[in-house]
């Protein structure tokens, strides 16, 4: 597009730390250490699909970044660098000035260089690939997990999709929120945290990992397919913020078992793992929530189970997690 050069000069173009090569060739280069795999993930953010088009733009830089980090922190990986595919409808220097910034505040907080991308006219969409390196073979897979491993989740669940429905306007009067609930239930929408440093710490310790980026129910089943595996989750057990318990239990348990955008870990570890966990909880200030466990699959059987003061709503839900 016009203008595009100037533009990728002006707003992302710093110099690079860990690339051999950067922004302005035909390739970018990287080094990888001796030993070590590159862990490579992309994921595309649409106006009007996942982000309202007047979304700020400076949490709209940080969480195209941070979804995309969020994968790798599933993986065990540390991030390196990342790659920038900007559909544009057109040149807006407050928006990118705003945008960038945002984008470049969760970069330097991972050490990360911005190592090139493609600049294009069209409706506004945002698309990175992230780069990260993990040991040989140690990368922290969907399949690991055995009967028997309990089931444990980061953080806390449904505040996105809380926040959603504020924005949509589409929760009943029985939900109050104060004006302070509600700036931290959308920052929990806007401004996701990847839990990079829980998932390098899972290493050695749990079977399986997941992102939870479309709904708790939705991923666990991801995980459990990859493993041949059924599970029982506790509804009592999910951890849910300030915000969410002052919610009806049915919104709540909907919040958390289907809604999305969480950008949590979910994982399975042995039981002997119990308190190593503890510790990692208290070492990173994170909640680590154990929240079921992991059972054989049997053919026509549903793969999750739900116990606990399940609300109708819930129970009617889980007949879908089936395939
Ligand atoms: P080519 O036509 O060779 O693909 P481009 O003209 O698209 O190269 O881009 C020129 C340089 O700017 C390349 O190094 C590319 O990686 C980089 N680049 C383009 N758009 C972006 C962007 N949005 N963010 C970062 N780097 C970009
Ligand atoms: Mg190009």
């Amino acid at each position: 597009m016009q203008g595009e050069f100037a533009l990728i000069a002006r707003y992302f173009t710093r110099p690079v730390r860990r690339a051999a090569l950067g922004v302005g060739d035909d390739c970018a280069l990287l080094e990888l250490a001796a030993g070590q795999q590159l862990a490579i993930s992309t994921d595309t953010l649409n106006a009007g699909v996942h982000f309202f088009a007047d979304a700020d733009p400076t949490s709209l830089g940080h969480k195209a970044l941070a979804v995309n980090l969020s994968d790798l922190a599933a993986c065990g990986a540390t991030p390196l660098a990342f790659t920038l595919a900007l559909t544009l409808p057109g040149v807006d220097d407050a928006w990118l000035t705003a945008f960038s910034q945002g984008l470049w505040a969760l970069a330097e907080q991972h050490a990360m260089d911005l190592i090139g991308g493609d600049t294009t006219r069209g409706p506004l969409a945002i698309n990175i690939t992230v780069l990260g390196s993990v040991a040989n073979g140690q990368a922290l897979l969907r399949s690991g997990a055995a009967v028997g491993d309990d089931v444990w989740v980061s953080g806390t669940l449904g505040d996105a999709r809380l926040a959603l429905g504020l924005l949509r306007q589409e929760w009943p009067p029985s939900v109050r929120l104060t004006q302070e609930q509600q700036r931290l239930t959308l920052e929990r929408l806007h401004r996701p945290t990847p839990r990079l440093a829980l998932g390098q710490a899972l290493h050695g310790v749990a079977s399986s990992v997941i992102d939870l980026s479309d709904g708790l129910l939705g991923d666990l089943t991801h995980v459990l397919v990859a493993s041949q595996l059924a599970a029982t989750l506790d509804v009592a057990q999910l951890p849910a913020s300030a915000m969410l318990q002052a919610v009806p239990q049915e919104l709540r348990q909907q919040c958390q078992l289907s809604g999305g955008d969480d950008y949590e870990l979910l994982f399975s570890c042995p039981p002997a793992q119990r308190h190593r966990l503890a510790a990692l909880s208290q070492q990173l200030q994170l909640p680590l929530t154990r929240i079921g466990t992991m059972t054989a699959w049997q053919p026509d059987r549903p793969r999750i189970n739900l116990t606990g003061q399940v609300s109708a709503g819930a129970a009617s839900w889980q007949s879908f997690a089936h395939f």
